[in-house]
């Protein structure tokens, strides 16, 4: 097939180039490179099968393709709060473009939805039916808000249109290639770690997140878009669930070094708890995360290894 990948020089998205390029198919890359990176991609560029196109995708696009996989928008929250206005117009201007090149070509399409849209979650692990808790008017508002719009494309294109359309809220997922710079909290203290500086807990590091490494996400991915059996939403992540507190202890002992935690304040709206149920991946898939923590931060902790020697800095 000949697929689309937008946000495909991302820290997620060059992994699913990979994995698409190694099943055969023809792969056409667009990014505007604001958080993705060209060295992310270089690999693949001598490959016949693989183009890159720099290209935002709030101004639309043409391609004749099969699929689409819709992953282009920050993701991290310095970078999406950065310009929240850009990230919202990313979002559902990008949602719009991908579905409005889907409906021409009759191609299937895949959103790169969030756990976000559950906000700061009242249900406890968070199910695909639950509908969420989210601030409509916050500093993180740009990004859930965005999403959640974008999902609600996704649905009525389906419905009105006949679109063949994939969502997927995916829940953090961390590993190689993130930017050393990304400002999320696996890459945060492993560079940290990496560096000898003090681990940056914000709040009191009690709130949980539960971690996914990227190769499980992606085999999910490819396997959520082969499927007939469900349009989505279909949660993806990692049950498995910590406190930042247990995840600096973590990281510290398998990086070494004389790091000390300290603790900043801790952002608006950040939520308290975040969980996937995973039970329609697994019944619908035969899907579920293979690798533990602390086997995915030890693979990420030696990529960062080369790019902090390379002289990346952690926000
Ligand atoms: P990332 O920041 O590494 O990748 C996003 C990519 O999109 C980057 O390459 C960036 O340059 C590109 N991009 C941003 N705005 C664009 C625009 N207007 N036009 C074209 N390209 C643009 O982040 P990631 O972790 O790889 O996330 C990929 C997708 O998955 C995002 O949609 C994100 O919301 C979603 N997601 C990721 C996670 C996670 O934990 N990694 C969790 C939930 C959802
Ligand atoms: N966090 C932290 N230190 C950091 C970066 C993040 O304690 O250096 C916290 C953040 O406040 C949040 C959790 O780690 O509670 C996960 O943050 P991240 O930005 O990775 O993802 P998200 O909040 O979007 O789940």
């Amino acid at each position: 097939m000949r697929i689309l990948v937008t946000g495909g020089a991302g820290f997620l998205g060059s992994h699913l180039c990979d994995r698409l390029l190694r099943d055969g198919h023809e792969v056409i890359c667009i990014d505007n490179l604001f958080t993705g990176q060209k060295a992310n991609i270089a690999h693949l560029l001598p490959n016949p099968r693989f183009e890159f196109v720099r290209h935002d995708v709030t101004d639309p696009f043409k391609y004749e393709v099969d699929q689409i996989y819709n992953l282009a928008c920050p993701a991290s929250p310095p970078h999406y709060q950065y310009n929240p206005i850009k990230t919202i117009k990313t979002s559902v201007m990008g949602a719009i473009n991908c579905l409005g090149l889907a409906k021409r070509v009759r191609a299937r399409v895949f959103q790169a939805s969030t756990s976000e849209v559950y906000g700061d979650p009242s249900v406890h692990p968070q199910p695909e039916s639950y509908w969420g808790n989210v601030n409509p008017i916050g500093k993180r508002s740009c990004y859930d808000e965005g999403k959640r719009c974008a999902e609600t494309l996704f649905f009525d294109y389906h419905r009105e249109n006949h679109l063949d359309i994939r969502v997927i809220r995916i829940f953090n997922t961390y590993g190689p290639r993130m930017h050393p710079n990304d400002g999320r909290v696996v890459s945060n203290f492993i560079v940290q770690a990496l560096r000898g500086e003090d681990l940056t807990i914000y709040g009191d590091g009690k709130q949980t997140r539960s971690f996914c490494f990227v190769d499980d996400l992606i085999e999910g991915f490819v396997r959520f878009m082969a499927q007939t059996e469900t349009v989505g939403p279909m949660n993806l992540g990692n049950p498995g669930e910590f406190t930042m507190i247990e995840l600096a202890e973590l990281t510290l002992k398998l990086v070494g070094g004389q790091s000390k935690i300290v603790h900043r304040p801790l952002p608006s709206d950040d939520p308290k708890q975040r969980q996937p149920d995973i039970t329609l991946a697994k019944k619908v898939l035969g899907w579920e995360p293979r690798v533990p923590l602390e086997e995915g931060l030890k693979r990420t902790i030696e990529y960062f290894r080369s790019r902090v020697s390379e002289g990346g800095r952690a926000s």
